[in-house]
């Protein structure tokens, strides 16, 4: 997203742009509704999409649900839960093919006062001014110019699913659908709604219903479930097929024991469940040399926020107005202090969820704090993220 925001962004306004991708095809959906706010509109529209409502499942508000299936609370919220598959194609197609360059990793830079060149594992070494790192949490880019900055996993993981909402009864559609659900439960909490089926389909009766699961996991507990069916460990997550039957019967067990009766359908109706370990990253620089970092790669904040397109969108729009304009500078000190914010929120909302610092009253208090309902609902990816980020801080 960040690297195709940029690409398109810095065309527009003169610049020779190539796009390097990993990837050896187009990338597909991820099956990802994205939470959309006022700064993502914004964001998009520098970029020249309108974000219109039939580009998006309608959410009318959020509901808080306890084990037992009563409401701990609702609230209105109106939210487009747009489609990541939708503003990847658009920008896509804005860019030129000749110049995107699928199976293509990098593997390493050097540079000089006046040019960066880069090498990829196919044995490609490419030139240019500037080389902009936008390769998501464990960036290349960033582990050639600044390699102490690593992702850090955040003491929990996610169980994640997609299910058809044809599988899902009425009575179970009728709770879950047009809101945004979370549950509490014990060392986390889940949340679920409903996004495009597959091909961006949006039709009612062609959706997915798409829950996350996240739950304290220690170090040994992650390793256990990011071990394969094959006897391997994945540490950079494993392939969906892989995960091991028996833990994803755990996992219906547990949803069982401590999630509403409507999520649990829900659970219990996706094929196939599959995790996410949740890691964050914090850049104390953004610009080494004629290399910036933007994006994910930069900072990645962790998913309660919500803000992970809407933030490398803007980081992206404002870096390619500020290389025309010669700003740099300006643009790194603006774009940390809004990363460090980012990134300090996910933690405060998260904190309840990793294993407790003994004796860290304040940690405690936040926990407290963070894990009510109301907080719950009103935070998480909320539509207006600026009264929670506390920007002054930074
Ligand atoms: C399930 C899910 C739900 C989400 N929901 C939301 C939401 O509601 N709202 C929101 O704002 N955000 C959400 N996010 C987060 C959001 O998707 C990311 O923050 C966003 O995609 C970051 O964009 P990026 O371009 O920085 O990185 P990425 O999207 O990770 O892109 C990095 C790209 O770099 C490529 N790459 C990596 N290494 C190399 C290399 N060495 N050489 C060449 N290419 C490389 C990768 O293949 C990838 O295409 C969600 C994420 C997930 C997984």
């Amino acid at each position: 997203m960040a690297g195709l925001f940029c690409g398109v962004l810095l065309r527009a306004a003169g610049w020779e742009v190539e796009i390097f991708e990993r990837a050896g095809e187009e990338l597909a959906s991820r099956g990802a509704g994205i939470a959309t706010h006022q700064s993502l509109y914004d964001a998009f529209h520098a970029a020249g999409i309108q974000l219109r409502p039939e580009m998006g499942v309608h959410s009318q508000g959020r509901r808080v649900f306890a084990p037992d299936g009563s409401l701990l609370c609702t609230c209105e919220m109106p939210q487009l839960m747009t489609s990541w598959g939708f503003i990847y194609r658009f920008l896509r197609q804005q860019f030129p093919d000749g110049t995107y360059h699928n199976g293509y990793t990098l593997e390493s830079l050097t540079q000089t006062d006046t040019q960066v060149e880069a090498r990829f594992s196919n044995g490609e070494v490419r030139r240019g001014d500037w080389l902009i790192g936008a390769d998501g949490t464990r960036s290349s880019v960033r582990a050639c110019v600044a390699p102490a900055i690593e992702a850090r996993y955040c003491g929990y993981f996610g169980w994640r699913g997609l299910v058809d909402e044809a599988r899902l009864s009425p009575a179970v559609l009728q709770q879950l659908s047009g809101h945004f659900a979370l549950n509490p439960a014990d060392h986390g909490h889940l949340l679920g709604y409903m996004v495009a089926g597959p091909d961006d389909d949006l039709r009612p009766g062609h959706r997915w219903y798409n829950w996350g699961w996240y739950r304290r996991a220690d170090a040994a507990s992650l390793r256990e479930h990011l071990t394969g069916t094959d006897g391997q460990y994945y540490p950079q997550g494993i392939p969906h097929p892989l995960i091991r039957p028996e833990l994803v019967a755990v996992l219906r067990e547990q949803a069982a024991r401590e999630l509403a009766p409507c999520i649990q359908a829900a659970i219990a109706e996706t094929p196939r469940p599959f995790l996410q370990a949740i890691y964050e990253v914090e850049s104390s620089r953004m610009v080494f040399g004629r290399v910036a970092l933007i994006g994910d790669a930069a900072f990645t904040a962790r998913p309660h926020v919500g803000l992970g397109v809407s933030k490398a969108a803007e980081d992206a729009t404002l870096l390619a107005t500020a290389l025309t304009r010669g700003t740099v500078g300006q643009w790194e000190s603006e774009r940390l202090r809004f990363g460090h914010a980012a990134v300090a929120w996910g933690q405060r909302l998260g904190s309840y969820i990793e294993t407790p610092r003994a004796e860290d009253p304040s940690q405690r208090a936040e926990a407290v704090r963070n894990r009510r309902p109301e907080v719950l609902m009103a935070e998480t990816a909320a539509h207006e993220p600026t009264r929670y980020l506390q920007l002054d801080r930074y």
